[in-house]
């Protein structure tokens, strides 16, 4: 079974030729950059944290301290936690949409927040980045009761949030956008390549004539 993850359906939005590479002809060119590996650290901090294992034999660099600080100092990062480093997913219309949320915390008044740690920088529209809506969408199936439920750009570089309040409104929103991009996916064949100022930092450069 095929299960749309949010960075197949940003992918696709961000240039269907790439989407063709890494889904289509499974082709993966992965950038492994400091910020990746630098990424992973703390995010097997936090989930070790988070599910009350001994974090003693981690060792970070003087940044990863900086980082591991602001994202304790978070008031998100220090509620309860219900999910951590888990798999979910919704069916939507007759296909499935899902991936792994960082963690999903919640208040004492049923308020729930799905975290996304961010060593780089918080995306430009988050509300309509595709891990925002798959996120919210798959949560809203799991959790049903609950005061409020919301998505929570944690920037541990920064110490920046951006928080992201659902609603029935943004959840019929939601459902059509993963709708209208599914159906584009469907109908995708060898596309035609029309390189742009993306290209510039595209690892399938060298592949893609
Ligand atoms: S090089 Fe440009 S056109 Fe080709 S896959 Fe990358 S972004 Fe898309």
């Amino acid at each position: 079974m095929n299960i749309y993850s949010p960075q197949m359906l940003n992918t696709f939005v961000e240039c269907p030729v790439k989407y063709f590479f890494r889904y289509i002809k499974n082709i993966n060119i992965p950038q492994l950059d400091h910020s990746f590996i630098l990424g992973k650290n703390i995010h097997a901090l936090a989930a070790y944290y988070l599910k009350g294992q001994n974090i003693d034999l981690f060792t970070l660099t003087e940044s990863e301290k900086e980082m591991w600080n602001k994202l304790l100092n978070s008031d998100y990062f220090k509620l309860k936690p219900i999910e951590v480093e888990s798999n979910i997913s919704c069916k939507i219309a007759d296909f499935w949409i899902g991936g792994r949320i960082d963690a999903l915390v919640k208040s004492d008044n049923d308020e729930y927040y799905i975290l996304d740690y961010k060593t780089g920088s918080i995306p430009q529209t988050p509300e309509y980045n595709f891990q925002t809506i798959v996120y919210l969408l798959c949560c809203d199936k799991l959790i049903q009761n609950y005061t409020s439920l919301n998505f929570v750009y944690l920037n541990v570089k920064t110490g920046t949030e951006k928080i992201i309040k659902f609603s029935d409104s943004l959840k019929q929103e939601y459902k059509n956008k993963v709708i209208e991009t599914y159906n584009y996916i469907q109908k995708l064949s060898q596309p035609n390549v029309v390189h742009n100022e993306k290209c510039n930092n595209c690892s399938y450069t060298k592949i893609c004539v």
